[in-house]
């Protein structure tokens, strides 16, 4: 017999291969996706949510990892020839641990939600009462909105915030109190203040309640030191890995000091209970290529430039918050705190205008409900404004205060027809189009994109 000695392909020849592929049997695909490459890399994107992944982390999202079934954990599989992906996953959950400072981490989660969802699923029966902050507060859908399990599943109770849009934790407490939930939730979507993780503590105990915290928006801040951390404070933690922390579509379960502590009631850890909450519980199989991809990104928040930039994020929100209000808008909350802005508009505008108007001259933003919300969540009156993106295109001072005096201008120039419909002169529009630009060619993200 004779053994046919090609050296074996690596992954380095795979992708190359497959994007040559793409561009020659699929150029379909292909066109669309160079298309986004080229839009992300021209539009100023002030989604509070978003970012760019590391061609690094990109490379890993993309790996033949892809092919592997491994339903279990590390060394308790149930399928044979998981040797490297036991390697993989094991470093996801040591870096996610050290990273954090958690006792317990589990990295097979598809997102946030399904991470939110394990550990409900997990900690609660259904019937449960649930204590989350409200959506139309700044809340998440999972959090006990009525559109999702969370909110139909479980008896779901929502706090909410003061006129000022400050978290109101005398009603938090009343409610925890009143209502007796088995679990609070702590943590927003669109909130640009301090979370108070220890309050919030402080009033589970005083209930008899879990607390899990979702620190999907903030984990980079969390993570730096630039915002206190709930790993300790509260029993489970959860959060995404595509926001702050620059990694792929995914969440991550962590615990600090209570994971080896006894579920309250019964005769099991916290950290058993969350490994198992999501397989068998919620998934299948994890996505072993995203678990990579999460390995990749937590590696790259642990160093310094990592750190510089969760700096550059809170300098540019603190410098932009202060434009707002110089040019008389009102920063809800009355600054930022971390990485969001929430301002209210104007009387006639509506976030549904200002979205639609933005985004014609080259800009991203999402419109957001605030305090004391008349208008609908299709319409709203009020602009949430993140700096993560601006961070990862090293934006300074003089860059932030550019972009709110364009934002400024724009807003200015719009005509409201209703709560959607305005007009902009064409001209302007296109002159507004390319200021927008030329802050992305002046501030361009292929810097970070670099290594
Ligand atoms: C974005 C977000 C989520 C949802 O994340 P997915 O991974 O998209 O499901 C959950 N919780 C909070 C607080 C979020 O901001």
């Amino acid at each position: 017999m004779t053994v046919n000695h090609q050296p074996l392909l690596t992954q380095a020849d795979l992708l190359k291969r497959g994007l040559a592929d793409l561009q020659e049997h699929d150029a379909e695909l292909a066109q669309i996706l160079d298309a986004e490459v080229a839009r992300q890399q021209r539009t100023l994107s002030l989604v509070a949510s978003c970012c760019a992944v590391k061609p690094r982390t990109l490379a890993a999202s993309s790996s033949v990892l892809v092919n592997v079934t491994a339903e279990g954990v590390p060394g308790r599989r149930y399928h044979a020839g998981c040797e490297n992906v036991d390697l993989v996953e094991s470093l996801a959950i040591q870096r996610a641990r050290q990273l954090f400072g958690a006792q317990y981490a589990g990295v097979q989660s598809h997102s946030a939600s399904s991470a939110n969802y394990s550990v409900l699923a997990a900690l609660l029966e259904p019937g449960d009462t649930l204590l989350g902050m409200a959506l139309d507060n700044g809340g998440h859908l999972t959090h006990g909105s009525p559109v999702t399990f969370s909110g139909t599943y479980y008896n779901a109770i929502g706090y909410g915030t003061t006129k000022e849009g400050l978290i109101d934790y005398d009603e938090v407490r009343r409610l925890a109190l009143e209502h007796r939930p088995r679990l609070i939730i702590c943590g927003a979507t669109a909130y640009s203040r301090v979370v108070d993780f220890d309050r919030f503590r402080r009033i589970a105990d005083e209930a008899g309640a879990i607390l899990m915290a979702d620190i999907s928006h903030i984990a980079g801040l969390v993570a730096t030191g630039r915002h206190p951390s709930p790993i300790d404070a509260a029993h489970v933690t959860t959060t995404c890995t595509h926001k702050q922390l620059a990694g792929p579509r995914g969440g991550l379960i962590l615990s600090g000091r209570d994971a080896n502590e006894k579920v309250p009631g019964r005769d099991v850890t916290f950290a058993r209970v969350l490994e198992l909450a999501v397989f068998p519980r919620m998934q299948g199989a994890p996505a072993v290529n995203m678990m990579a991809a999460k390995a990749a990104a937590l590696g790259y928040a642990m160093t310094p430039e990592f750190d510089a930039e969760m700096q550059r994020i809170r300098d540019a929100a603190d410098v932009m918050a202060s434009e707002f209000q110089a040019r008389d808008y009102e920063v809800v909350g009355g600054r930022s705190e971390n990485h969001t802005i929430l301002i209210r508009l104007r009387a006639n505008m509506t976030g549904a205008i200002a979205e639609a108007a933005l985004e014609h001259c080259g800009i991203v933003v999402n419109k957001n409900r605030i305090p004391g919300e008349t208008r609908s969540s299709f319409v709203t009156s009020g602009l949430r404004i993140g700096t993560g993106a601006l961070a990862q295109r090293h934006i300074d001072a003089q860059g932030c205060r550019q972009i709110v005096d364009l934002l400024c201008r724009i807003l200015d120039q719009v005509t409201p027809q209703g709560d959607n419909e305005f007009t902009l002169d064409p001209a302007l529009r296109k002159q507004f189009c390319a200021e927008a630009e030329a802050l992305c060619v002046k501030y361009p993200i292929a810097d970070y994109l670099a290594n």
